[in-house]
């Protein structure tokens, strides 16, 4: 199996590549956010029961305990699976470094590092028109992806709202704040020359398709 991790700001349109690239390739997405959830809802092993602990005290899991957690994700992972797309870890070069260590443990590597390239201004238009429903968590976008009524949901009918972090002022710290803690993990995979650059703008289906040519 090839792990892959792939890299993009917030706004980069990652989401929607891996839910393109699972109908498309034999590729398991891994995000880490929904790997957290399912351990914490699970508690099945030694090691989910430890992040259910500690989200429930409302604590920070660690950048170890993310990394183990995704180490054995990959031991559960079914020989179906051709490629491993590893999203949302790792965001540092602290945790590619952990993670690293931790798959050298059973012979393994990370293949590829694919990094969805987005221009600033573009990831900010993307972000500060996203509109989400708080009653059934359906998203929308002012420009993009307009519902049938301004500011009423499609689905349910709820008001629609724009989260705290797209407001305009906080999403250009948002990307800051990306760009500081990325900008070394590019370099790292690149060091080790499996990064790979997509441009991350155009035509959805294109954009998956650069990506699995990239991977493959
Ligand atoms: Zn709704």
């Amino acid at each position: 199996m090839k792990i892959i991790v792939i890299l993009g700001a917030p706004g980069s349109g990652k989401g929607t590549v891996a839910a393109r690239l699972v109908k498309t390739l034999p590729l398991k997405h891994v995000s880490t956010g929904d790997l957290l959830r399912a351990a914490a809802a699970n508690a099945d092993t030694p090691l989910a029961k430890s992040v259910a602990e500690t989200m429930r005290k409302g604590e920070l899991v660690s950048d170890e305990i993310v990394g183990s957690l995704v180490v054995e994700q990959l031991g559960k992972s079914g020989a179906e699976y051709e490629y491993f797309l590893l999203d949302g870890y790792p965001r540092n070069e602290k945790q590619a470094a952990f993670l690293e260590a931790k798959l050298a443990e059973g012979g393994r590597k990370v293949a590829k590092a694919v990094w969805l390239e987005v221009p600033q201004e573009v990831l900010v238009g993307r972000l500060s028109g996203r509109r989400t429903c708080p009653k059934c968590g359906a998203g929308f976008h002012v420009e993009t992806m307009k519902p049938k009524v301004e500011g009423v949901c499609d689905a349910c009918g709820g008001a629609l709202v724009q989260r705290p972090d797209d407001a305009p002022e906080n999403v250009a710290n948002r990307l800051k704040v990306y760009e500081a803690k990325t900008a070394s993990l590019l370099g790292w995979y690149e060091q080790r020359g499996i990064l790979a650059r997509v441009n991350g703008v155009g035509e959805a289906d294109a954009i998956a398709a650069a990506v699995a040519d990239a991977i493959k």
